[in-house]
């Protein structure tokens, strides 16, 4: 198929969490129509296919209370519905497994989604979940959201949580996931546990929606250490569009974010590193973007200011699914 720009591999993307939003209240909502599209959110199949956006890391994410008060059964929920998503669309929206499922997803025109836990909640100790969610798709796991888990602490939005590492748990977590072949996130993570998850890890490790911390001085921003720490491993790190991991002053709800400024994040990176390890991570559907960017028909504003920026095709390539695919096949089987 035509295309203006390589399709897009975007790091993390919300829609099984925001398309449930509202439904459950009174009067309920009814859930939006993500195969035929609608006003709502950031991201359905007719914008990804409008924006150039040819699939994503698709998050499992869960509340506190969720997954408190039964994160396996909310992690399921939210699985089935992605899969019923696929069973509706007549291949257009595709679960993919592998990097051949990716490419296949891209030659065709379908959306490739695969998915991950934003906080491994639902595994237990015993690690056993593991093992059935990786047949269910399972590809990529962040130790923990912005909260504490069994296995690591997160950066606070606010409140205290521990600054200690990675917990004995964490350590076989990251190793069980080494061996059956899922990537690894440091998205959320605290600094001790990014350390410890980047000696740990026999595999390249991702970031896969956090900004530039040189540029954004936020907690879930990155610093320049942990950036090439990524990068000598192989790893990759998605570009968060939140406007308060853009912004110098960190305001989220301010939306007046210039394109420039993404740019700068993407190129902060490729100066740093090169451009072998920075991606998208949009975070659509998870938070407040730029008025600029809105949804994901806004994405080819972003290519095309990289590309002025000086960002060549082999380059852009890896930006806009390479890196992510290589990090694939170094961790899946
Ligand atoms: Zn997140």
């Amino acid at each position: 198929m035509d295309r203006e720009f390589p399709p897009i591999f975007d790091g993390h993307e919300d829609f099984p969490y925001e398309m449930r939003l509202g439904t459950t209240g009174f009067p309920p909502k009814p859930r939006r129509d993500f195969l035929g599209g609608s006003e709502r959110g950031q991201v359905d199949l007719p914008r990804a296919m409008a924006g150039g956006l040819g699939g994503c890391f698709t998050s499992i994410f869960l509340t506190d209370e969720q997954a408190e008060m039964g994160a396996v059964d909310y992690a399921m929920r939210l699985m089935a519905d992605v899969y019923g998503l696929a069973d509706a669309s007549a291949g257009r929206f595709r679960i993919c497994r592998t990097v051949a499922d990716v490419r296949g997803c891209f030659s065709d025109g379908a959306f490739a989604s695969v998915f991950m836990f934003e906080g491994a909640d639902p595994i237990s100790r015993s690690l056993k979940e593991l093992r059935i969610f990786y047949e269910a798709g399972l590809r990529l796991v962040a130790p923990t959201w912005s909260r504490s888990t069994i296995f690591a602490h997160g950066v606070s939005f606010g409140g205290h949580l521990p600054e200690t590492g990675l917990t004995e748990a964490g350590r076989e977590l990251v190793a069980e996931c080494n061996r059956l072949g899922i990537i690894l996130d440091v998205s959320h993570i605290n600094p001790a546990g990014f350390w410890d998850m980047i000696e740990a890890s026999e595999r390249p490790i991702v970031a896969t929606h956090s900004s530039v911390k040189a540029i954004a001085p936020h907690v879930r921003c990155l610093d320049d250490e942990q950036i090439r720490a990524i990068a000598k491993q192989g790893g990759t790190i998605g570009i968060n569009f939140a406007n308060g991991f853009l912004r110098p002053d960190t305001k989220f709800d301010q939306d007046d974010t210039p394109l420039e400024l993404i740019v700068q994040h993407f190129r902060h990176i490729i100066d740093l590193v090169g451009d072998e390890h920075v991606s998208f991570g949009t975070d659509f559907d998870g938070t407040d973007v730029p008025a600029v960017i809105k949804d994901a028909t806004g994405l080819p504003l972003v290519v095309r200011a990289l590309q002025a920026s000086g960002v060549g095709e082999a380059g852009l390539e890896r930006i806009c699914n390479g890196n992510f695919l290589r990090v694939a096949e170094a961790c899946w089987k």
